[in-house]
């Protein structure tokens, strides 16, 4: 039972940011500098890879920050997940923060259900952990293609993509209920439906 309710929690968080003075519209987020911020143990090939898909599908410039090591204050009961809300409140300013992590996420201080993304919708900041997109021991090439799918879908909730995608399998604004095997379906890739409602946003 735990299990299924990991898998349907993996992709469909959200956040709403209620405690804020700036409104994020379309038009300020699309115009937006991206902060990427190494959060543990990030190779940078991947850090290089994850910027590159940002800039290239989004046309957001993006600048890597320096590496922050462990945080304790955005740490969960048991000390070895991170709490995802935590680490959304932790970087609200009026920047935006892209925020990618070797350590789990989850969505609770004292459950353990863990998740491979979370954004603001819309917001500023979003966070993706890769630590289960290699539960399988895929190769370095599946992983780095599967972030980048987890990425540009978080991305896309903060810029205030709401919901996921029902029309097609190979779009990465799919909620990956089903898991891994989902998300390999999925391409670096929006669907026709989803292109035009981010785009009218
Ligand atoms: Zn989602
Ligand atoms: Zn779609």
């Amino acid at each position: 039972m735990k299990r299924i309710l990991l898998i349907l929690l993996l992709f469909v968080g959200v956040f709403t940011l209620s405690s804020s003075n700036q409104s994020y519209t379309p038009e300020l987020i699309k115009k937006r500098t991206i902060n990427v911020i190494p959060l543990g143990d990030v190779p940078s090939q991947m850090l290089n890879d994850i910027t590159q898909s940002i800039k290239s599908f989004y046309g957001f410039k993006c600048v890597i920050q320096n590496v922050v090591d462990t945080n304790i204050t955005l740490l969960s009961a048991n000390e070895e997940n991170y709490v995802a809300g935590k680490i959304l409140r932790e970087y609200i300013s009026l920047d935006y923060y892209f925020i990618i992590t070797n350590i789990s996420i989850v969505d609770k201080y004292d459950e353990l259900w863990e998740m491979w993304g979370l954004a603001y919708c819309p917001g500023p900041t979003a966070v993706v952990s890769f630590n289960l997109l290699d539960d399988d021991g895929c190769s370095n090439e599946v992983l780095t293609t599967r972030i980048i799918k987890v990425t540009l879908h978080e991305i896309a909730h903060t810029i205030g993509f709401k919901g996921h995608c029902t029309i097609s399998e190979k779009c990465f604004m799919n909620s990956g209920s089903s898991g891994l095997r989902e998300l390999d379906k999925e391409d670096i890739w929006l669907c026709n439906s989803c292109k035009t409602k981010l785009e009218r946003l």
